[in-house]
């Protein structure tokens, strides 16, 4: 954020930059509602809160957390909770904004939120970990509900923790409101698929890209950034496909094997040693090397601004699935354009995780259950039918899929803001 903490004067080559950028490119398809445009520039409310806890040797520490709600125009505020030590308020914004525009392309009917707090939640205990997130979800609490804004997970948070979300608001209002989190385990409300959700529409999208590109997934080869629920799961479903996994990057290290890395051994290890804990399933190399190994598909499922202009440049990538939020620096979007590589870029292709939380929601409101199978079915059919979508308005722009996924879905947001009218 600069000197002067403002919504609209972002650091550069931040998240919150990048998100404008991505904004300004789409105002000359926008048509008349480019008008509205500057709605998108600044989240609707942002709040900051203290999360004070009693740490298990007696001091007292002191994080800090966000909950940004970027834009309600069509619907409740929706998207997840990160746990990280870099987290900002600048980070979260662009996060928000994100969620946004990815709910509006798949079109679901919520608008985009997100939150996070600034922490390191492998140094604590999980005693301490409860703390922090029921404390936080407090604070918060005077924005969430099941109708206004419905967090979910993200990095470093999962079902356990949505549990104690959950818990913690439901104990506020006097009553159990499933609805108020989506990620939850199954049997507290959660949804069959959510948990493989985002990798599943991951590998949806990219099978459907690469075989748009004429790229055979059997044989291909891929690098994978970030092992987590995103990229693993994805990496799966790409090796089932055929697909050899040749590089894998996580916070220990990178892992390479141009044979193809055995995932059946490396998911389980990666779990409890990241994936340098494989050694003897592949060479370990230097993390900027994992930029420079040859693969087809790129998937980029840490977190944002990996992918700058320099490795853009050596990259040899057909296509890039980004799984990750904002890994693409838009610097590197116009290189990874000039070279002729196509980039399936993060507000569709990792929506899937989104919508099965859409579905998550709508189960715990009727309180009735649909089996795995209906899940996927529907996952596959709102990822491909908006996919479709935004590839028809690609090709009618001559666009990036970037943009045009911009253009499909700020047209919603702009047009809702617009039949709504502005109050008073
Ligand atoms: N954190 C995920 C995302 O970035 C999921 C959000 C949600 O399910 O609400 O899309």
């Amino acid at each position: 954020m600069s000197e002067k903490l403002s919504f609209v004067n972002p650091t550069a080559n931040s998240p919150w930059g990048t998100y404008l950028s991505q904004v300004d490119r789409v105002v000359p398809y926008l048509g008349p509602l480019a008008r509205w445009v500057e709605t998108l520039k600044r989240p609707k409310r942002a709040l900051i809160v203290d999360v004070p806890i009693e740490m298990d040797d007696g001091t007292i520490a002191h994080f800090e957390g966000y909950r940004v709600q970027h834009n309600m125009s069509r619907g409740p505020g929706k998207g997840g909770v990160r746990f990280h030590p870099d987290v900002t308020l600048e980070e979260v914004m662009a996060l928000s904004a994100w969620m946004t525009i990815k709910t509006a392309a798949v079109n679901l009917p919520y608008g985009g939120a997100k939150g996070g707090i600034r922490v390191d939640p492998k140094k604590l205990s999980l005693q301490e970990l409860e703390k922090v997130t029921r404390r936080y979800t407090s604070e918060i609490g005077i924005i969430i509900g099941p109708h206004t804004d419905i967090p979910a997970p993200d990095v470093n948070t999962n079902a356990q923790i949505m549990a104690w979300m959950m818990d913690t608001y439901s104990m506020n209002v006097g009553g159990t409101a499933t609805g108020v989190v989506t990620g939850k385990p199954l049997h507290l409300g959660g949804s069959l698929g959510r948990v493989k959700a985002t990798g599943r529409g991951v590998f949806v999208t990219g099978r459907e890209a690469a075989r748009r590109l004429g790229l055979d997934l059997r044989g291909a080869r891929i690098a994978v950034q970030g092992f987590g629920n995103v990229g693993s799961v994805a990496a799966e479903l790409f090796a089932e496909a055929g697909a050899k996994i040749v590089a894998v990057q996580d916070h220990t290290g990178t892992i390479v094997n141009t044979n193809g890395l055995d995932l059946a051994k490396l998911v389980p290890i990666s779990r409890t040693d990241g994936v340098v804990g494989f050694k003897a399933g592949g060479d370990i190399v230097p993390n900027e090397d994992f930029w420079d190994v040859a693969c087809d598909i790129l998937i980029p499922a840490a977190l944002e601004g990996q992918l700058t202009a320099e490795r853009a440049k050596k990259t040899t990538a057909k296509l890039v699935l980004e799984g990750a939020n904002g890994p693409t620096v838009p610097e590197a979007d116009d290189i990874l354009a000039e070279r002729g590589v196509l980039v399936v870029p993060d507000v569709i292709c990792n929506a899937g995780g989104v919508t099965v939380s859409y579905f998550e929601w709508v189960q715990d409101f009727s309180s009735f259950f649909w089996d795995e199978d209906e899940i996927n079915v529907r996952l596959d059919r709102i990822m491909m039918n908006a996919l479709n979508q935004i590839w028809d308005t690609a090709d009618k722009h001559k666009i990036s899929l970037r943009t045009a996924t911009y253009a499909v879905a700020c047209e919603r947001i702009l047009m809702a803001r617009q039949e709504r009218g502005l109050y008073p």
